[in-house]
């Protein structure tokens, strides 16, 4: 099974449009010519347009953090799918662990804003993971269940061929605690197995389940070779390009 590998960086609340502008284009360079993984980057929404327009000419895709779901109207605050693709988004990160711990982002809402997404072209990050706590009450697989069952539910196969699942454990996000790679393969094999018995099998075994939490170039290449980890989510180290790039880079030498 060749599932081409996704490298993708999650800038969160980080840059200013120079500053992003800046990192965008020194990562151009650095992964010029890099065919065999796809890279994606999310700078924040006031950035998007700006970075679209450096890295023309680049294989580089650019995503949202977030989207709400509605098309347009009296949502303050809230960004819709159209505007993100006007702004050169292909991509768009939906249930990141922080969007739920601090803006009330629900497996509901998380439903809504992946059909939003799919409706106008945009390819989904669907996030799910468990916290410390669930994982210590032995409740991962559930809570992964729920997650999928409900964050994709009324969808058929068809509907998700573009879709990205980010297996990331909230513990190890920004903490500097990585799961194994004995528990990310075994929760991207839970994933897999749910989504083959949910939508099939060649669904499931095009789709790529990215790993997240404290993904760094020491560990990338331990976790890559995991047989259902096809890719890496990435915060804190991919605000560096010269360090984003060696996550790039994790198949070479
Ligand atoms: C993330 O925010 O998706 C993430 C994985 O962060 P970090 O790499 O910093 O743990």
């Amino acid at each position: 099974m060749s599932r081409k590998p996704l490298i993708a960086g999650n800038w969160k609340m980080n840059k200013t449009g120079v500053q992003a502008v800046e990192a965008a284009s020194e990562l151009k360079r650095l992964v010029e010519g890099k065919e065999d993984v796809e890279i994606m980057i999310a700078p924040t929404y006031t950035c998007l347009y700006q970075v679209s327009q450096s890295l023309k000419g680049s294989s580089i895709s650019l995503g949202a953090q977030d989207l709400y779901w509605e098309k347009n109207g009296a949502f303050t605050g809230e960004i819709s799918s159209e505007m993100l693709v006007d702004a050169g988004c292909s991509h768009v990160i939906i249930g990141h662990s922080e969007r739920r711990q601090y803006f009330n982002e629900t497996d509901e809402t998380v439903n809504r804003k992946i059909k939003a997404a799919l409706d106008a072209g945009l390819k989904p990050v669907f996030c799910i993971g468990e916290t410390e706590k669930e994982r210590e009450a032995e409740e991962t697989f559930s809570v992964l269940d729920k997650q999928i069952r409900d964050g994709l539910k009324s969808f058929v196969s068809d509907d998700l061929a573009d879709i990205v699942i980010a297996y990331e454990p909230v513990w190890a996000i920004g903490t500097g605690k990585t799961a194994t790679k004995e528990q990310a393969q075994e929760a991207h094999r839970f994933v897999r197995s749910l989504i083959e018995k949910l939508f099939g099998k060649p669904l499931a075994e095009n789709l790529r389940i990215l790993y997240g939490g404290s993904v760094k170039p020491e560990n990338v290449r331990s976790i890559m070779e995991m047989p259902d980890v096809d890719g890496a989510l990435v915060g804190g180290a991919s605000l560096n390009p010269l360090t984003f790039s060696k996550l790039v880079f994790f198949n070479n030498n």
